[in-house]
Parts: structure tokens; sequence; C-alpha cells
């Protein structure tokens, strides 16, 4: 008995300077009793979403637990984000915060994993649980968390170099490809987003883009990205395997292959993600009417959207309104 009260003291003093709430400190003991970590240290950062604090193991290696907070008011800003995807629309309830941070820290904690895994620098994700992740600390044997870039005090002549490994890394990112006897794996999707997402379209044009300038630079001869773009998301055409093969023959048969106009057009366009996101509409429909439909980069959207999504829209009123406010709170949560 002696122990645990020993170990609920060190959880305690430094959770109630910050005023966790019992969920929390709960799963805090735990992890205490399991020895993912032996005492919780002073916080390193107070912010809007969460808190992290500085922890240390039995055998003093130095730990950052990061608490999602569960409070309303931040919750609502953060679901602007997260309520695009259509699988977190059925995946949680919305007027759950604490359900939502949960999603929110698996997210962070599968994204750490890939990131440690493609062995690109950042801390070790260690322990989830439900919204506290603890990973490795990225600091000095002090306890000294490094210092933000904007921060930091970096010598002159180390930025070429800090900048070219920034882009290295995210290169790296990217390319989640294998290959091998003239095939090519795709891997580690776990982060990909539905194609509702409302940054699917510029996340898809990031992912052309790369792919273009890679085999661009290895003398293949691209396809105009604004192309590929449209085969990409065209409700034309099929999805049978057969039905995609035929028409990337024709898209690779038509004349202007690397079509520069084309090229700074999608690099430039604004892109709507749904109908409500076109600027002027009226505009538009007088495009169709006189056959220059061919201008609107989004005409294969309409097509698509009006096949598809009809029963499924019933969420758009409650994203903007301030709904979890009325919602029951989860009082003991919120203060
Ligand atoms: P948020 O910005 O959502 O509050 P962050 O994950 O950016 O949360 O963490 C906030 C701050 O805590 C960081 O800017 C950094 O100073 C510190 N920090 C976060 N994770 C670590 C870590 N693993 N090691 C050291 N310091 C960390
Ligand atoms: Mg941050």
């Amino acid at each position: 008995i002696g122990d645990s009260y020993g170990k609920k003291d060190r959880a305690d003093r430094a959770t109630s300077e910050q005023v966790l709430d019992p969920r929390t400190r709960m799963i805090l003991f735990k992890m205490i009793n399991r020895g993912d970590i032996f005492e919780i240290h002073g916080c390193i950062s107070t912010g809007k979403e969460a808190n992290v604090y500085h922890a240390v193991t039995e055998l003093e290696s130095h730990r950052a637990i990061k608490v999602y907070k569960t409070s309303i008011l931040v919750f609502k800003d953060r679901d602007r984000y997260v309520s695009g995807e259509y699988r977190f629309r059925h995946g949680y309830s919305r007027k759950n915060p604490r359900k939502m941070v949960k999603v929110w820290a698996e997210k962070e904690m599968r994204n750490l994993k890939r990131l440690y895994a493609a062995g690109i620098p950042c801390p070790e994700p260690l322990v989830l649980r439900l919204h506290v992740l603890v990973m490795g600390f990225l600091g000095d044997g002090k306890g000294w968390a490094y210092p933000r870039l904007k921060d930091a005090v970096v010598p002159e002549q180390e930025y070429t170099q800090l900048y070219f490994n920034l882009l290295k890394y995210i290169r790296q990112i990217e390319y989640n490809i294998l290959y091998n006897a003239s095939k090519l794996y795709i891997i580690d999707v776990s982060q990909s987003v539905e194609h509702d997402h409302p940054r699917s379209f510029e996340f898809l044009r990031m992912d052309i883009n790369n792919v273009s300038d890679y085999f661009s630079k290895k003398g293949v001869q691209t396809i105009s990205e604004r192309k590929i773009f449209e085969f990409v998301i065209s409700a034309e055409g099929g999805t049978a395997v057969e039905e995609i093969e035929e028409t990337l023959k024709k898209i690779k048969e038509l004349p202007a292959i690397y079509d520069h106009e084309d090229e700074e057009y999608l690099r430039k366009a604004y892109i709507p993600q749904n109908l409500e996101q076109v600027i002027d509409v009226e505009r538009d429909v007088e495009k169709v009417k006189r056959g220059e439909q061919n201008q609107l980069i989004y005409r294969d959207l309409i097509v698509e959207r009006n096949n598809s999504s009809t029963s499924e829209d019933d969420s758009s009123e409650e994203d903007q309104s301030g709904e979890y406010l009325e919602s029951e709170s989860e009082d003991e949560e919120t203060k």
C-alpha cells in the first residue's frame, strides 16, 4: 500500500498544478504502476489543444507526455479538421469530446510511428492510452526540451544544410513505394484521407506533382498533371480495371504530352471541393451552356456528386452550429 501511495503522490504533485481531470489522472497513475513512467515533472508546454509534461522512467530516461485537452471550446476548433473526413462522421460521436480527442491522439501516434519507422528524426512513440501519449523526450539530459527552430540560435552557415535535410524528409514521407521485378507496391496508407476530406484534392494535387517530378527526372515523358488529376477524379470511364486501362490509353495518345499551360493551370487553380465552394456559379453555368465546360476543372465533380452523395449529407448543418455547447456536457472534463 505504501508503495502505491507513493506513486499516487508523484503523479498528484505534477497534475494538481495543471488541474487535470480525474480520468486523465487515473491514466497517468496506471502508467506509473505499469512502469511506463516513474515520475512526472513539470509542464513543458500548455497549448490550446494539449499540455506536454516532462517525465522520467525508473532508469532515468526522459519522456514527454502529451495530454490532449477534452475541453469543449478547443474542440470545436479542431473539429473543423477532422469532421471533413467521412470515416470520422460515423467513427465517433462528435458530441463526445472524450472520444474525439482519443481519435486525435491515435492519429498522432500513427503519424509518429510512420515518421519513426521511416527514419525521420522525431520523438519515439511509446505508449498511447486514450488521449494520453507517451513519447521519447527531445531535450538535454537535465530535462530541458530542445528549442523550437524559430527560437533557436542557429549558426548562420548551417541553414543551407538544414534546408536540404528538411526537403529530404518531406520527400521520404511522400515516397512509400516499394519496387520489385517491374512492379511498384504502395505501402503505409494508414494516413490517406477519404475522397471527401475537405483538402483531399489539394493532397492529390501534391501527390501527382511529386510523382510527375520524380518520373520526368527519370526521363519519362509524363502526362500533364491536369490530365492526370482529371483522370483520377473523373466519374466517367468506369472503374473496372479494363475500363481504366482503356481510359489511360486514350489519355496517353492525346497530342500534347507535356502541356505547360495545363501545368500552370492546375498549380494555380482554386479547386472547389463541393458545389457550395464554387465562387461564381452563374458564370460557370454560362460556360457550360456555351460548351466551354473544359475550362472548368471541377466539371467531373458535378457528375460525381450528383450521382453519389445525396443521402449522406446530413451533417453539414451540424458542422457549423455551436452544437457542442448544448450537448450533454461531460462536465468533469470541461472545468
Ligand atoms: P501542441 O502544439 O498541440 O500544443 P506539440 O506536440 O507541438 O503540441 O507540443 C507542444 C510543445 O511541447 C512543443 O513545441 C515542444 O516545445 C514541446 N514538446 C512536444 N513534444 C516534445 C518531445 N517529445 N520532447 C520535447 N519537447 C516536446
Ligand atoms: Mg505544436
